[in-house]
């Protein structure tokens, strides 16, 4: 009987196994095929920053987020995608993408949304930030464009500046000349030495959603959300709060000393064409 049940339940383990094997080969070839036809999209949501003297909030500029949504499969996350793309070596192809529908979107701002910045941020990953030609690309497209690399920040993550510091801060450097910031992502959730943060040409510290959430009941969130502010005034960072979704998270942090936001009680990603028709968001109060 034992012996019966130990196979049933390999048996269910192994349907499961199959199952998620067939959905991942699925999603890889859906994958594939959007990235040719290039139909995934660049979204935007809005960044805003408060002016300590006044409570008017001011856009900031843009992240751009990239949104999936398949025929057959429906919406696919970021979250699910991206690190698949990752693992098969997809990621320039994307990269590219992004890169491509940010400049064009950048453009648009700047004819039709004049009281945002149209300062745009990009999310990069390890080994794109690492992978040859991916500072001349850069060079190459803003040439190209005639766009300032001011209206470019990139966000990247702890995880990558773990390896090869040298080379990341000498990319980081080079693409700094040309006008672009740097945002340190997820901040908090990874594991890079503190001493990084010095030796990195870093503009911000984006402070990961997680530490937000519950950061008006939670003391230890509250305790690491100051200690990062704490940090960002030392270290003479900007710090901007992600997840910001209610009215109490805004309040708290303001009390707390940070004043730059992005979140859903602002504004949910939306695709650039809502943004440029879009005429109330850009000042809030
Ligand atoms: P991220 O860079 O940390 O982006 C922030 C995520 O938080 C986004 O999820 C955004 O939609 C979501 N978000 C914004 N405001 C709120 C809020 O108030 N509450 C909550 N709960 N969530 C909020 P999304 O778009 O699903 O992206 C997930 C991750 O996928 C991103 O995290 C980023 O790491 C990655 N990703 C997205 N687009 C790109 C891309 O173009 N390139 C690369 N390399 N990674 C990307
Ligand atoms: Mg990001
Ligand atoms: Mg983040
Ligand atoms: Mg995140």
């Amino acid at each position: 009987q034992a012996k019966e049940d130990n196979a049933s339940k390999l048996q269910f383990f192994n349907t499961g196994i199959q199952r998620e094997f067939n959905y991942r080969q699925q999603l890889l070839a859906a994958l594939r095929k959007v990235i040719k036809a290039e139909s995934l999209e660049v979204y935007l949501q809005p960044q805003y920053q408060q002016l300590s003297t006044d409570s008017t909030l001011s856009c900031l500029g843009f992240e751009a987020l990239l949104r999936w949504r398949d025929d057959e499969l429906g919406w696919v996350s970021p979250a699910e995608f991206i690190p698949l793309a990752e693992s098969q070596g997809l990621m320039p192809d994307l990269h590219r993408l992004v890169l491509d529908q940010v400049l064009v979107a950048i453009a648009e701002l700047q004819r039709s949304a004049p009281d945002c910045s149209a300062r745009v941020a990009i999310n990069v990953s390890a080994s794109q930030f690492k992978s040859p030609g991916f500072v001349e690309d850069i060079e190459e497209r803003l040439r190209a464009t005639g766009l300032s690399g001011k209206l470019i920040e990139l966000e990247v993550t702890e995880s990558m500046l773990i390896d090869d510091i040298e080379r990341t801060a000498a990319n980081m450097e080079r693409l700094k000349t040309l006008g672009i910031t740097f945002a340190l992502d997820d901040f908090g959730t990874g594991y890079a030495s503190l001493g990084y943060l010095k030796r990195l040409p870093l503009n911000s510290l984006k402070i990961d959603q997680s530490f937000i959430r519950d950061l008006h009941t939670n003391n230890s969130d509250e305790a690491i959300v100051r200690t990062v502010i704490a940090l960002g005034k030392s270290l003479d960072l900007d710090i901007i709060a992600e997840g910001v979704e209610t009215e109490e998270h805004l309040r708290k942090l303001q009390q707390m000393g940070c004043f730059r936001f992005q979140g859903y009680y602002f504004a949910r990603p939306e695709p650039v064409s809502f943004w440029l028709k879009s005429e109330t968001f850009a000042n809030r109060s």
